[in-house]
């Protein structure tokens, strides 16, 4: 518990003792649990949006470590915590530390672009069309109809401004008996794909958090 730590839960109403401080608010436990599980859920909905629209609360991965440390601690040291809650720490504690990781890598948006395959790829007499099953800014997914090798050297035209790129394959996954999908990390940093993402102008979690 933190020194400054007020002697009630700061939930309007709460009389219980304070276990867990959370973005500057000292909280109980079963408050602690309330307001972090509904946050962690707010940004897991975000995160399933892949529109362009998506927006993820400028300081989801510090409210996100703040939650696994907190729920880590209380786990530790309830060692008389009712199963119930203890189960619930721990859920909440592993599904925080897999948004996190979600939350880091660079949002993907469903977008089927055709493309051309080329460099490297046997000498095609005509073009390789592929299709994007997903982009982010730095790679995308596309679907093809027989395996890449990974780590091969591609290149990659859009069809529709005949814009190129190099791409490394990084894994491939078989869908079907005929299409697979290979994801491909670019090996330039222009925006490829034109998503221009604003990074500026989201909601803070923190400025929410007065309930
Ligand atoms: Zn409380």
């Amino acid at each position: 518990m933190p020194e400054q730590a007020k002697e009630q839960c700061s939930w309007t109403g709460c009389a219980r003792p304070p276990k867990s401080l959370l973005i500057d608010r000292t909280l109980c436990l079963e408050h602690f649990l309330e307001l972090a599980e509904r946050r962690v859920g707010l940004i897991n909905q975000a995160l399933q949006d892949s529109s362009e629209k998506r927006s993820l609360p400028q300081d989801a991965l510090t409210f996100l470590s703040a939650v696994i440390s907190q729920s880590t601690l209380l786990t530790a040291e309830a060692r008389l915590l009712h199963p119930r809650l203890r189960e619930q720490l721990l859920d909440l504690s592993t599904g925080a530390a897999d948004l996190y990781k979600r939350v880091r890598r660079p949002p993907r948006f469903a977008r089927r672009m055709l493309c051309i395959l080329g460099g490297g790829i046997v000498t095609p007499k005509s073009p390789v069309y592929c299709v994007t099953v997903n982009i982010s800014q730095h790679g995308a997914c596309i679907e093809v109809t027989s395996p890449l090798a990974v780590d091969r050297v591609i290149t990659l035209q859009r069809e529709d401004n005949k814009n190129f790129i190099r791409a490394r394959v990084a894994w491939g996954k078989q869908q079907t008996s005929n299409t697979f999908w290979v994801g491909l990390e670019f090996l330039g940093q222009e925006d490829f794909w034109e998503l221009g993402l604003p990074n500026n102008d989201r909601p803070s979690i923190t400025k929410e958090l007065a309930l």
